[in-house]
Formats: structure tokens, sequence, C-alpha cells
């Protein structure tokens, strides 16, 4: 049986995310692993070759969703009893950017949520299905239902 050391629980904030971030903590106390964080800013483009300028470029919208999800992470951390020292915030994709910091940093489970902000239609999210296909590890997805 696998004996996990590093758990990796990717965290959108969204109205389910409670129950990915309970089951992530269960693993981790069970498996006695190290338990990390990751939330990602989707980074929102400020030019588009349609539009042109989409923002005055003194409004940085990234920073601001940037500080705005540092806080919430600060506080998920403090929940777990988490240094936050082992969350990371990053802007960009967030299933690009969920593998990268899970290869860089041995991770050897992700847990997602099958679905995240991106309602409940699908059997699985966009971000928890590239996740599952690019991992180098395994990955846990939380089945999450429309109650
Ligand atoms: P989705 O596939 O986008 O519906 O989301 C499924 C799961 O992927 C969520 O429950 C989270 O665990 C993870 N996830 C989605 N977006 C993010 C994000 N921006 N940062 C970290 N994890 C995310």
């Amino acid at each position: 049986m696998s004996n996990y050391k590093h758990i990796l629980l990717a965290v959108d904030f969204s109205e389910h995310s409670k129950e990915v971030v309970l089951k992530a903590k269960e693993l981790a106390d069970y498996y006695q692993a190290e338990l990390s964080l990751i939330h990602v800013v989707d980074s929102v483009p400020l030019v588009d070759i349609g539009y042109e300028t989409a923002m005055p470029f003194d409004y940085d919208l990234n920073e601001i969703f940037m500080n705005s999800a540092k806080a919430k992470l600060q506080e998920l951390a403090r929940d777990l009893e988490l240094s936050f020292k082992e969350s990371w915030l990053e802007l960009g994709s967030p299933k690009t950017e969920i593998v990268r910091i899970a290869t860089e940093n041995a991770v050897d489970l992700i847990v997602v949520g099958s679905h995240g902000r991106h309602g409940l239609g699908l059997l699985l999210g966009s971000t928890a299905n590239a996740v599952l296909h690019h991992a180098p590890c395994d990955v846990l997805a939380v089945r999450l239902k429309d109650d």
C-alpha cells in the first residue's frame, strides 16, 4: 500500500472546497504526511487583440486578486495549523501550475475536487481532468455532488 509523504491540496475557494480540504487533511493525518496548499490566480489579460487595451494600464486586477487570494490562503493555512511557508500562491493557468509545483516539490499525491467554480455539470471539471492527465503522481479527485 502507498505511504504518501507529501500531499498537495489544490484549493479554489469555491462553495464545495471545504469537503476537499477535509479529505486532504484526513489523508495527511492518516499517512502522517506533509500537507501543502496551492491556489492559482487565473491571470487576467490586460490586452486582448480583438478589443485592443481592455483595461487602463495602472489598474492591475492580477495584483488585486493575488492580495485577496493571499489572505484566504493564509486563513486556510491557519485553520489547518500549517505554516504559510507550506502554501503556494501562483499566477497563471491552474492546471499547469498545480502540476509544476507537484513535480518540483516531490509531491506524491495531489488532492483536487471533482469540480470547482466551473459547475457540477460534467463528470470531471477541466482543471481536475487536466491535472489527472499530466500529474507526475497519484491524484485523488474528491467527488463533489450538487445538493
Ligand atoms: P475545475 O476542474 O476547474 O472545476 O476544478 C476542480 C478542482 O481543481 C477544484 O475543486 C480544485 O481542487 C482545483 N482547482 C480548480 N481551480 C483551481 C485554482 N485556481 N487553484 C487551485 N486549485 C484549483
